[in-house]
């Protein structure tokens, strides 16, 4: 995102609307820091400029990540998904990608605030690829991936900042902890806020397979009912 210098009066009204602190007045004028922008568009989107002074140049690769991996309304074009994360893994699994026995791990990097960098994206990445853990292949991280085998991303976008960043997966229940416990040791040298989604499939009784599993960390309960919203494709 820029600021047309010509139009901006250097009112200030569009600082605190920036969701990464990236616009700054430099005399007369506001500027935005490229490293800091995520291209999120809230900027934009929230027509807080009297003298309409933000646009968006043509993008071109790698930036173009930075808008499809942080403005909700763009499509990414490699999954063609708007958002982060798989639907399945977010809100109304119909697909069977999470059948008994197994778990759908979600680790967001990033939120609005801090972001991430895809540096910090790829540590994890290749920490769970030493599980020989097999990533989503909707997932737009997933997407990016010079070798899935590795986790690894592509040199050129390493310090590239994102508002977030999913990577995903699933695994048999009894690599869960030990998946956790991984988490829990790499996390001092994550250098962003991170969080883990677990998805389960509950047993017949309502319990949950977690339940009574030694984890590192304390779980969170939510549940999600499928509502007729989508027809299942498996039991
Ligand atoms: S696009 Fe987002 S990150 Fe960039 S200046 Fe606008 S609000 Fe800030
Ligand atoms: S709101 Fe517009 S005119 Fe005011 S400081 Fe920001 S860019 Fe400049």
């Amino acid at each position: 995102m820029l600021i047309d210098e010509s139009k901006c009066i250097g009112c200030g009204n569009c600082l605190d609307y920036c969701p990464m602190n990236a616009i700054a007045l430099d005399g007369d004028v506001a500027k935005i820091d490229q490293a800091e922008c995520v291209e999120c568009s809230v900027c934009l989107r929230a027509q807080c400029c009297p003298t309409d002074a933000f646009y968006r140049p043509p993008l071109s690769y790698p930036r173009t990540l930075a808008w499809f991996f942080s403005d909700p309304a763009s499509t990414h074009p490699s999954t063609e998904i708007p958002g982060r994360g798989t639907e399945e893994m977010k809100t109304n699994e119909i697909t069977g990608r999470f059948p008994p026995g197994y778990a759908g791990i979600a680790i967001e990097l990033g939120r609005p605030g801090i972001g991430t960098r895809f540096r910090e994206v790829e540590k994890v990445a290749r920490a769970m690829a030493e599980f020989g853990v097999e990533f989503e292949a909707q997932n737009p991280v997933t997407a990016l991936m010079t070798d899935p085998k590795t986790g690894a991303l592509p040199s050129e976008i390493h310090d590239l900042k994102v508002l977030s960043a999913i990577v995903e997966f699933a695994v048999e229940l009894p690599l869960v902890p030990r998946i956790l416990e991984r988490l829990q040791e790499l996390a001092p040298a994550i250098k962003t806020v991170f969080s883990v989604d677990l998805a389960v499939r509950c047993r017949e009784d309502g319990s949950s397979p977690v339940e009574g599993m030694s984890l590192p960390f304390s779980l969170s309960l939510n549940g999600k009912t499928n509502v007729g919203l989508g027809r299942p494709r498996h039991n």
